[in-house]
């Protein structure tokens, strides 16, 4: 395998891309992906979402004719991700401590392209390969989001965004996101604190009685952000709340928002009195739906086999997190998430091994040669 992946790497994460950021990202690989002879679409999905740049679709025709094979990864980087300046040391690639790396997702986009490249380059009949690169994954899926799945033709997909090469993320939870306004009755607290209902004492009692951090083995919630109150003097009127829970049970999911919904309702109720009441609104948002696929699933033994000949040790797990995937996956194409080496990722610690770029381009061209064998 080319160790050229890694100078193309290095200069991928050398463009800022963060994410509603991504144009310079999106151009170089829309040229990249052209020049290596696919027909390369950007969608408009950033007039929705405010972004300075579309998804990229490209589409390698094949000679074998089958449904094509899917590879995804996102262009964006979380932030502080402008100027990154890597360097390596002792193998692995890392940031001068001011930024994140950007491995996460670059790592999945250089791995992708030159799995793609290696199998061009030998000349060989292969089967159609798709290949969508997405936006604003790390605020929310925007980009995925907001593309037209219908374009996909593949029978199953690689996302390349998880840990260590011979990762297969078989299966990830649904996530909720909540919103909630509580509300009380303003007063002055030294003169007439009587006439006054505390609306962060009613937040407190509700966040005291909501079921939260791991509720079990396949579901958490989280409450992670709160305002409220402008003055020591003023009894305080509006409190926000934002938080979230995830599973991957779907009725798990139903159940602990529906708890958190009642803990919230119960304590405003306790503060209802005649002369003025608490109140509360509450917006919930379904933000990505779970999927688990069978170990026996073909993507998963196509994967299985490619790392067995690439002699990767390969680790199928479930995981935590939501990711493009979900998204994907939600509009009935399987697809499971791949490892490509990046580490410590949404840090100014995050590093690769470089030799991980190269196994993970290795294991995109074994998993394409593969399926076209088949
Ligand atoms: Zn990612």
């Amino acid at each position: 395998m080319h160790p050229d992946v890694i100078q193309y790497f290095l200069d991928l994460v050398a463009i800022d891309s963060e994410s509603k950021n991504e144009g310079a990202m999106i151009d170089r690989l829309k040229a990249d992906l052209q020049a290596l002879g696919a027909t390369v679409e950007e969608d408009s999905c950033h007039l929705q979402t405010g972004g300075n740049a579309g998804n990229l679709y490209a589409f390698f025709p094949g000679q074998i004719n089958k449904a094509p094979i899917l590879f995804c990864a996102h262009a964006d980087t979380v932030k502080p991700g402008q100027g990154i300046r890597a360097s390596i040391t002792g193998g692995r690639i890392h940031s001068d401590g001011n930024t994140v790396l950007g491995g996460d997702d670059k790592s999945g986009v250089a791995e992708i392209i030159f799995g793609i490249k290696e199998v061009l380059a030998g000349g060989e009949e292969h089967a159609p390969v798709e290949v969508l690169i997405t936006v604003s994954e790390e605020i929310g899926l925007l980009g995925a989001k907001h593309f037209d799945l219908s374009k996909l033709r593949s029978g199953f997909g690689y996302a390349l965004d998880a840990h260590r090469v011979g990762d297969l993320v078989v299966g990830a939870p649904a996530q909720n996101t909540f919103r909630v306004i509580i509300t009380g009755k303003e007063a002055h607290a030294g003169v007439e604190p009587e006439k006054g209902v505390n609306a962060i004492r009613v937040a407190s009692e509700a966040i005291a009685a909501m079921p939260l951090g791991r509720i079990d083995h396949e579901t958490t919630s989280n409450v992670g952000i709160i305002g409220g109150g402008s003055a020591t003097n003023i009894v305080p009127n509006r409190v926000e709340i934002k938080g979230e829970a995830r599973s991957h049970n779907t009725l798990k999911l139903d159940q602990v928002t529906q708890d958190i919904r009642h803990a919230v309702q119960s304590a405003v109720q306790r503060h209802q009195f005649d002369f003025a009441s608490a109140g509360f609104e509450w917006e919930l948002k379904a933000e990505y739906q779970s999927f688990r696929l069978d170990d026996a699933h073909p993507a998963v033994q196509l994967a299985l086999d490619a790392l067995a000949e690439l002699d990767i040790a390969a680790r199928v797990e479930v995981g935590g997190g939501g990711s493009d995937a979900n998204i994907i996956n939600s509009a009935g194409l399987p697809t499971l998430i791949c490892g490509t080496g990046m580490n410590k990722v949404h840090t100014v610690q995050e590093d690769i091994e470089a030799q991980e770029l190269v196994r993970g381009a290795a294991f995109v061209a074994a998993l394409i040669r593969r399926y076209s064998r088949q």
